[in-house]
């Protein structure tokens, strides 16, 4: 057999996920976000399965977007970061990206545009992330700028939350009631209705008075929960990706016997250890710790010793019928990324997103 460590793509849960933000949120349009190779999924299967399911994709770059419209991916694309220099402004334009605006610099490069037409701009509004946007003072002018331009024919009001997450944070009340004062101030002075766009995963899912006539989810889509305690949904999300390996090597190892580098995992009793063939060089994260859960053969093990580049060890002493080839999920179907996470100090967000290269991957159904 050749190296057995993959991850499985599940289009049909994804699909799943896209019409359960879209149930939550029937008057918005979806923009589904991609970026970051679709959360470390494959940006251009993930595109080509939902294209015909939701209005318009988001990426953080312009190469992201070339690399779906190269792909033949032909929906609208918003460039999330929008552009980084007045060459890409005028690349987003011929190609017909949405950009974002969080900046004087950005609106600044409108005027140098080789007078082409048709641009939207999502205008943003920095309501208490600090981290991109215009202040609430500043947004009147920005819009009348934007306005003005040629290049201009439309343009988004839209802002980001920062703890929609915590459903009972009164913050995003405040970032909402901000932005809902721009709004005011944009209806007075544009010509046309305005459009805006708030909710990521988390609000399309706890925050309803946040809906837009565009909604961004991106985590949902992939099935794992933005919520430090999952939210009830009347049908669950389903997991996207399943990485998954098998077991390679097992060993009987003696009570005070120590397993992997450092011998930071000591037996307590004499022990079956399971060698797994999955490591960091996987995107299985280093910093997990002895006890992660892993699922062998379906049944829930506990990682033993330090996570290596290739291999992992598992304490399978009270597992039945675990033998070389038996089947290893690291997460997925049968066990959340978001679980897995917790033992490594991070999200589920970041286990998906940073699969390396050398993972196959594959789209399919696991079992
Ligand atoms: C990444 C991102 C999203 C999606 O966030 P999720 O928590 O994954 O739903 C939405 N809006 C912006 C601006 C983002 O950067």
């Amino acid at each position: 057999m050749s190296r057995p460590t993959e991850i499985l793509i599940d289009l049909d849960a994804l699909k799943h996920n896209c019409r359960i933000a879209q149930s939550l949120a029937p008057n918005s349009k979806t923009v589904a976000v991609i970026k970051a190779d679709a959360y470390g999924h494959g940006a251009i299967d993930i595109a080509q399965a939902l294209q015909s399911q939701v209005a318009m994709f988001a990426v953080s770059s312009i190469e992201e977007a070339m690399e779906l419209r190269m792909a033949g991916i032909r929906i609208p694309i918003l460039l999330l970061e929008g552009c980084f220099s007045q060459q890409e402004l005028e690349c987003a334009v011929i190609q017909g990206f949405d950009v974002v605006m969080h900046n004087r610099e950005q609106v600044d490069m409108l005027a140098q545009l080789q007078q082409q037409k048709g641009l939207t701009v999502w205008l943003k509004v920095d309501t208490g992330m600090h981290r991109l946007g215009f202040n609430e003072s500043d947004v009147a002018s920005v819009f009348d700028d934007l306005s003005a331009s040629q290049s201009v024919n439309q343009i988004v009001l839209m802002t980001h939350l920062s703890v929609a997450d915590e459903v009972k944070n009164i913050a995003t009340q405040e970032q909402l009631g901000i932005f809902n004062r721009c709004v005011k101030q944009i209806q007075q002075i544009s010509s046309q209705p305005v459009t805006v766009s708030i909710a990521n995963s988390a609000a399309v899912q706890a925050w309803p008075n946040s809906h837009g006539d565009w909604n961004r989810p991106g985590i949902m889509l992939y099935g794992l929960s933005p919520f430090a305690e999952p939210k009830d949904l009347i049908e669950p999300l389903q997991p996207v990706m399943t990485l998954t390996s098998k077991v390679i090597a097992l060993r009987q190892i003696q009570a005070q016997q120590s397993v992997g580098y450092g011998n930071t995992w000591t037996a307590k009793r004499a022990s079956t250890i399971a060698t797994i063939a999955v490591g960091y060089g996987d995107g299985y994260p280093r910093n997990a710790k002895s006890g992660t859960p892993v699922l062998v053969n379906g049944q829930r093990a506990q990682l033993c010793g330090r996570v290596s580049m290739d291999m992992i060890t598992v304490d399978v002493t009270d597992l039945e019928n675990v033998e070389i080839g038996s089947s290893v999920e690291l997460w997925g179907k049968n066990l959340n990324a978001n679980e897995v996470a917790k033992y490594a100090d991070t999200i589920g967000y970041e286990l998906v997103t940073r699969m390396p290269k050398r993972l196959s991957r594959r789209i399919g159904q696991s079992d």
